[in-house]
């Protein structure tokens, strides 16, 4: 297959001032129709260091994107790079001079000498028209060489600039590509090296491609295969491996939470919450998404003993005897707060988030998570050494997913983390 890469030219793209969308939004676009971004090379608004990297990509790449330097200043040096690169001059382009007349002309002004560099290009070029800016774009190309096309860094210019004339030129080159399907599958549980390892396991076939994307305290899992492949039964043992469980949803679209508040909907059940070391996270957790009213009927920081005590009803002895961080504390916490808010869970968390606060029985990094409901309540402890602030999202996240595996009546794994 043919190759693509990038040229990100501009000091502001390394400085931290700037995010190279463009780089992100071609690879987006490529990825979409089963073309792959060989490589991404940001560099300086420097002559050498320009023309050098044009080299360099040019030993891997048969269509290389440049983005940006096509402006009317003297820090735009693409025009003078690709002629450097193949070894040519610049001459004023009668297409970009008639654009850039054009361009003048719609505003009632007339093209100055500063805007006119914009209408030299490298001899042998062809533009790239530009409908959102005044610099043109232009493609370049010798026999046996890559193909450079150079675009506007603008991102409002640089897209329609590769939609409209790159896309067509990478796709006419590349032959007719083969479409391609994905599968996702967002998990929960799972450390993203257990869930690398079960599927490295399965050794699937080369068609398929696999990409994993931490989104703490998620990781998802996505399947890339052509169109005409049978994916089907691969996705099939993907998730057996994951032991199905562990995935929450299997909608790029859909969130952690709105799966869950769907899952609660459909079923008419409430949920209310009592919370110590994640003041609050699981309650914003779930009032994120519009229709949370359905579902949450509010909660409780309980982050001292004595709201603990007073305001949901620990009991004084089990807080003396057990202390705040105990399944006895969370098991009273969640019954008690979905007796006071009659929902059908009561959902409570306590935990050592540190860095202080730890002891030899119970570390920093230990929570334990209640879950009441009519039917049956558990408490569960687990161990999640990380920051504090990790530890506080990690605790919550295991909250909702308890609830998630109670209302689809799967059993609760052993702990969190789930190894296998
Ligand atoms: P202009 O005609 O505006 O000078 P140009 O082709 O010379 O356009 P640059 O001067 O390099 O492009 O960048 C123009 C604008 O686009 C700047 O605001 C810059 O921060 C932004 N930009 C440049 N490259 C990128 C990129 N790779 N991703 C996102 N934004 C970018
Ligand atoms: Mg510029």
């Amino acid at each position: 297959m043919r190759s693509v890469s990038i040229l990100a030219t501009g000091s502001e793209l390394l400085d931290g001032r700037v995010v190279d969308t463009n780089s992100n939004f071609v690879a987006k676009e490529l990825s979409e129709r089963g073309l792959k971004l060989k490589r991404v090379l940001v560099v300086d608004d420097d002559m050498s260091e320009l023309v050098q990297g044009l080299r360099d990509l040019s030993t891997v790449s048969d269509f290389i994107i440049t983005s940006g330097g096509l402006g009317p200043t003297s820090d735009d040096l693409t025009r003078d790079m690709v002629a450097a690169f193949f070894g040519v001059g610049l001459s004023e382009h009668p297409d970009a001079v008639a654009h850039l007349e054009g361009f003048f002309a719609k505003r009632g002004r007339v093209l100055d000498s500063q805007n006119r560099r914009q209408t030299l290009l490298p001899i042998g070029a062809t533009m790239v028209p530009n409908a959102n800016g005044t610099a043109p774009g232009f493609a370049m190309t010798r026999d046996g060489g890559p193909t450079v096309v150079s675009l506007s860094g603008v991102p409002r210019e640089f897209k329609p600039m590769f939609l409209d004339t790159v896309l067509p030129m990478i796709e006419a080159r590349c032959g007719g590509v083969e479409p391609i399907q994905r599968a996702t599958m967002k998990t929960f549980g799972l450390p993203e090296s257990t869930v690398g390892r079960l599927i490295e396991g399965l050794k699937l076939p080369q068609e398929i491609t696999v990409s994993y994307r931490a989104a703490f305290p998620e990781v998802h899992v996505v399947l890339k295969a052509p169109k005409s492949f049978d994916l089907a039964p691969h996705v099939a043992s993907v998730k057996d491996a994951l032991q199905r469980d562990t995935i929450f949803t299997e909608n790029p679209a859909e969130s952690f939470i709105t799966s869950l508040q769907q899952l609660l909907i459909s079923k008419g059940l409430t949920v209310a919450t009592a919370e110590s070391c994640t003041g609050g996270m699981v309650s914003e957790i779930l009032t994120r998404t519009p229709g949370s009213s359905a579902v949450f009927h509010g909660g409780v920081v309980a982050y001292s003993n004595d709201i603990k005590e007073r305001i949901v009803g620990v009991s004084h002895e089990t807080l003396e005897t057990t202390g705040a961080v105990s399944a006895e504390t969370v098991r009273e916490l969640a019954k008690n707060v979905r007796a006071k808010f009659k929902t059908s869970f009561g959902v409570s968390i306590s935990g050592v988030a540190g860095p202080d606060g730890g002891s030899e029985a119970k570390p920093v990094g230990t929570f334990f998570v209640g879950i009441s409901s009519e039917s049956r309540s558990f408490e569960m402890k687990c161990l999640y050494v990380s920051e504090r602030q990790n530890v506080r999202s990690y605790a919550s996240y295991v909250a909702l997913d308890l609830v998630r595996r109670a209302v689809l009546g799967l059993p609760a794994p052993e702990g969190y983390p789930i190894f296998r």
